[in-house]
């Protein structure tokens, strides 16, 4: 896999494009700008690795658009080597930006096709990530509590046994709907049992399914 010239070029032009939609975090910004996201879709769609779209990515699931990771990091409010769950490694695209932030980053995949092309793409980058075929339903209990959980799947609800793992003064960012479309929720764990939750606007992500695949 090379990462070129050009593809540098249009990583800049994706920047100012999310820029102009509201994205001001600079960290995420310049991670967005130094991870090729042409690694993470297939080949087919390459040339268009850097529209701020989703794309296939096999197993009937999709790569989130951009500006849809960019602003559910944004939302997350990650700090250096915080511990992230991020439930939906999919392509492992949203996972190598939780790792160019310096976070300290556990992922799970429940397609075990995408599982095992993410983890040999995230080997290949040299990213250091904890990455786990399973059910993010059950979250990773033996790793928790997390700082952070970012979950990159339409949840109907907000999974009990997630809210369980995030640390008192952590942050879960979950998109909460129907199938269709869903609400950008950050909950905010203020003591052991209470929560605060606040809305950020409409989305539509792929549903977060219960039990592995394939
Ligand atoms: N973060 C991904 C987005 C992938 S789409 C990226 O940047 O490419 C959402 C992913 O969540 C899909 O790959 C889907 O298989 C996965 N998923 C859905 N329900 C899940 C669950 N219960 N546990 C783990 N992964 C799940």
């Amino acid at each position: 896999m090379t990462d070129s010239f050009l593809h540098k070029g249009l990583r800049k032009k994706l920047v100012d494009g999310l820029r102009a939609k509201g994205i001001d975090n600079e960290a995420i910004l310049s991670a967005i700008e130094n991870v090729p996201r042409h690694f993470f879709v297939d080949s087919g769609f390459a040339r268009h690795a850097y529209d701020d779209k989703p794309f296939s990515i096999g197993a009937g699931q999709t790569i989130s658009q951009p500006f849809t990771v960019a602003f559910q990091t944004q939302l997350l409010d990650l700090k250096k080597f915080e511990k992230v769950l991020e439930i939906g490694t999919g392509s492992g695209y949203q996972t190598s930006i939780l790792v160019e932030l310096g976070a300290k980053v556990y992922t799970i995949e429940r397609q075990r096709e995408l599982f095992t092309k993410a983890q040999a793409i995230l080997n290949e980058m040299n990213y250091s990530v904890y990455i786990f075929l399973g059910d993010g339903y059950e979250g990773k209990p033996m790793f928790a509590p997390f700082d952070k959980i970012l979950v990159t799947a339409g949840a109907k609800e907000i999974p009990q046994k997630l809210l369980e793992q995030l640390a008192v003064g952590g942050k879960m960012v979950i998109p909460v709907g129907n199938s269709e479309t869903q609400e950008m929720i950050v909950v905010e764990k203020t003591s052991p049992t209470k929560y605060k939750t606040e809305k950020y606007g409409k989305f539509s992500f792929v549903p977060m399914l219960q039990g592995i695949e394939g």
